[in-house]
């Protein structure tokens, strides 16, 4: 099929959606009667290894967050509570969707010229790539929050001010020892030569 295909006028029979419809409900079936079947062999003792599919129970119970994950920034802070940030405009620069708005001041101490008088980040267009962590040279912001429900009425509620970005705190399971990040432990523990085959027996472990 070329691309041009896909832009023929609709049958009949496919201008009722009835085809996609049913296709659809299949695939929902057959993850369905997979999944009760597999749930009655473990219920019987049988399959007892097999995790099957997994709900959630939202918001009471949430998944693990994984350290790549990114969450609501943060400004981090120095010792006497200032921000780290020097407004050097490098996240502002590189933002590909332009929602970060910095107003630099000047610092009285000579080796630290600027500091942002205003800091902003439009939550409503941000796209969460993470660039503005990556580019930023004084690790003066971070994705790392653990914060993902946040809404508003309004698009101005939208925005998170410089005060609200230095009173966020870093989520605790970024930084604490994980189950599921047993490779990274295992190949600190083994030497070069033998970080292929603690790679091998990962890989046919997952
Ligand atoms: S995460 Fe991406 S889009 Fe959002 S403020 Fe940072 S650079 Fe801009
Ligand atoms: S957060 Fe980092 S990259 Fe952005 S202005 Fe401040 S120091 Fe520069």
């Amino acid at each position: 099929m070329n691309v041009h295909d896909k832009y023929k006028p609709l049958t009949l029979w496919e201008r009722t959606y009835l085809p996609r419809i049913c296709d659809g409900l299949v695939v929902t079936m057959r993850h369905f009667f997979r999944n009760l079947w597999h749930f009655t062999l473990a219920r019987f003792g049988v399959e007892r290894e097999w995790k099957g599919a997994a709900t959630y129970q939202y918001p009471e119970v949430r998944r693990p967050l994984y350290p790549r994950l990114r969450t609501l920034h943060r400004l981090t802070k120095r010792e006497d509570g200032t921000p780290r940030c020097v407004a050097c405009m490098m996240c502002e620069t590189v933002c590909p969707a332009k929602c970060i708005y910095i107003v630099a001041g000047e610092r009285p101490e000579k080796e630290i010229e600027k500091y942002p008088v205003k800091f902003d980040i439009d939550l409503g267009i941000c796209v969460f790539c993470g660039y503005c962590v990556e580019a930023c040279p004084e690790d003066a912001i971070r994705m790392d929050t653990g914060i993902l429900e946040f809404s508003s009425y309004t698009r101005n509620g939208m925005i998170l001010t410089k005060e609200m970005l230095l009173s966020f705190e870093p989520h605790p399971e970024y930084y604490t020892e994980r189950k599921d990040l047993e490779l990274t432990k295992k190949l600190a523990a083994h030497p070069p030569e033998e970080e292929a085959r603690v790679l091998c027996i990962n890989f046919f472990a997952l």
